[in-house]
């Protein structure tokens, strides 16, 4: 007689299927991809009326270090340099990062991307964008991946409920120079490539789509359309469902109605992490949070893992980056390349300067909680040449910049004294940070925190700037601030699993039938994020991983 955690169970399942899949994000559809494509009857079960997750709504860029798309354009890669870029720049800070797992890592990139390919998804290379940290050991510029945009026609109706359904044919290595878009040819030339992309798309009939929103719609199109996978929305799991130790389905409510469905090789729990559960935020963050990602993601799959026994890593981290502060009944606006234009710099709450703007995002994260527990408020501040010259993602929006200005979230100012002022900063450590920021500019060299010293820095900063493409001095009235809280793409921490995304007990026993894949798993990444797409690619990664654990049961 099975357990369950469900009182009322008899025995009896309503529905059986090989591989039960919970989340329909990246994580979720890798699986379903993996064990459709091994043969295994499979559904995706997605709480929320929308289905794609954070993957919809997100860039779409995966780091996969030495696959194939590199391989077939020539560019050297191999295994060994990957392991060892990921050791250099993520060491072992946890179970989840273990050698183990990081090599599992780097040799299932392949089976994915052949996996999708077969299955008709098309990817291209972001041959610019550099890891994270290229100067490290391993380190390269051209291993990130992303789909090409598509029409999004392909996928019919299922369009109107993807969470991150947006009509724009965008690629994540076109944000780079589109940020310069109005100040370099070549920004000028990709700002108009994508302008005709769209054009294009328009007059042939098609709503193209890219980034994250291309991911889901390919993903879908291949795992449901193609491969006739059931993804039922509105359909949260309320209960694993064990026998002697072993998960053997799960409690799900479908549209409302109870239903108990079996999984003969294992539950997947790809439920994305805890970004949006308030009391977990200030329980394991210390700050209520200011996530960019899914509302709907909760963390309540990795308290059903607990339950079953599982282990947590990483509670404490997340996919971290300053964010533009939420105005009333608006959303934060995480920030990248606008922190790293020249012409501009961020200081913390008393004016002074904590960090090298221009380093990856989780990094700075990490430097706002040193400075004070990641309570803020930051300031990006600019001047004139900056706001005439860079394209700021979060200004696009007329209505949103006049809630931010009545706010106080945005202010302008015509001496630097009156900007501080209107921050609610000491005027003379401001000017101080100021003038000391543009000594740095004018040599090009920043002697407090490096900007610029990398290429990675770099690639976000404007190359008709001399000597140093991310420092100008902030010496242009008017003066723009714009208030920066802590924010995140979503958690890392969650359920510890092994080279196979099997859930572990804290003995290190694995718990047969359970498996955890994307942020709902304690990431491979540890504390860190090494290449462009850190987040998808192992989600995608161990997804597949598992699905092949499970066929070969
Ligand atoms: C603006 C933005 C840009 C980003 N850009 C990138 C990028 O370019 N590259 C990158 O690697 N990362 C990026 N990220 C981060 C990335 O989107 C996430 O880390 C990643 O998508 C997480 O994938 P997942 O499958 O774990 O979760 P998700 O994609 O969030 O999927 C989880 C799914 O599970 C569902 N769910 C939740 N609870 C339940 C439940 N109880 N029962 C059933 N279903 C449930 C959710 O509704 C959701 O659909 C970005 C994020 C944002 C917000």
């Amino acid at each position: 007689m099975a357990q369950s955690f469900d009182e009322e169970f008899d025995g009896k399942f309503d529905e059986v299927f090989d591989v039960v899949v919970v989340g329909s994000g990246g994580a979720g559809f890798a699986t379903a991809l993996g064990a459709a494509d091994s043969g295994l009857s499979t559904v995706i079960v997605e709480g929320s009326e929308k289905w794609g997750g954070s993957t919809s709504m997100s860039g779409g860029g995966m780091w996969l270090p030495n696959n194939p798309l590199m391989q077939r354009d020539k560019v050297g890669d191999s295994r060994e340099e990957a392991i060892e870029y990921m050791m250099a720049s993520i060491g072992t800070p946890s179970k989840s990062a273990s050698p183990q797992r990081q090599a599992a890592f780097v040799d299932g990139v392949a089976d994915f991307v052949n996996t999708a390919e077969k299955h008709g998804v098309e990817f291209v290379r972001a041959p610019n964008y550099p890891d994270y940290y290229p100067e490290l050991p391993g380190g390269k510029i051209g291993r990130g991946i992303e789909v090409k945009p598509l029409d999004s026609k392909r996928i019919g109706s299922w369009w109107d409920t993807m969470l991150g359904a947006v009509p724009l044919p965008a690629k994540t290595d076109d944000v780079w120079l589109l940020g310069r878009a109005w100040s370099t040819p070549s920004g000028f030339m990709r700002g108009a490539q994508l302008v005709f992309r769209g054009a294009g798309g328009v007059v042939t009939g098609k709503r193209l789509t890219g980034i994250g929103s291309a991911w889901a719609t390919a993903f879908l199109e291949a795992v449901v359309l193609k491969l006739g996978v059931p993804l039922w929305l509105d359909s949260p799991i309320e209960e694993l469902i064990m026998d002697d130790g072993r998960v053997i389905g799960a409690v799900i409510n479908r549209a409302g109605k109870k239903v108990r469905v079996g999984a003969r090789r294992g539950v997947m729990l790809a439920a994305g992490g805890f970004e949006s559960n308030v009391e977990w935020r200030k329980k394991y963050h210390g700050i209520e949070g200011s996530p960019s990602g899914n509302e709907y993601n909760t963390g309540a799959t990795i308290t059903l893992a607990q339950k079953a026994g599982a282990a947590v890593e990483l509670m404490d981290d997340a996919w971290w980056g300053g964010s533009i502060e939420a105005f009333p009944g608006g959303s934060p606006s995480f920030i990248v390349g606008e922190r790293s234009m020249p012409y501009s710099l961020m200081v913390d709450s008393e004016g002074k300067r904590f960090a090298n703007e221009s380093e990856s995002y989780v990094d700075l994260g990490h430097h706002m909680q040193q400075v004070d527990g990641g309570m803020g408020p930051y300031w990006l501040i600019m001047d004139s040449r900056y706001v005439v010259r860079y394209f700021r993602t979060f200004a696009m929006d007329p209505r949103a910049n006049k809630a931010r200005k009545e706010a106080g979230l945005e202010v302008k100012a015509k001496t630097l004294d009156e900007l501080a002022g209107k921050m609610n900063v000491n005027p003379a450590v401001l000017r101080g940070t100021v003038e000391r920021f543009n000594g740095f500019a004018r040599a090009g060299v920043d002697g407090d925190f490096g900007r610029g010293n990398s290429a990675y820095d770099r690639y976000y900063g404007d190359p008709t700037v001399h000597p140093n493409p991310n420092l100008g001095a902030v010496e242009r009235a008017p003066y723009h601030a714009y208030r920066v809280v802590l924010g995140d793409l979503g958690t890392k921490g969650g359920v510890l699993t092994d080279e196979d995304g099997r859930a572990l007990r804290s003995d290190g026993s694995v718990i047969e039938g359970l498996y955890a894949a994307g942020n709902n798993s304690a990431s491979v990444m540890g504390n860190t994020y090494p290449g462009p797409g850190s987040t998808i690619a192992p989600a995608a990664v161990f997804g597949m991983r598992a699905a092949r654990e499970m066929a070969r049961k």
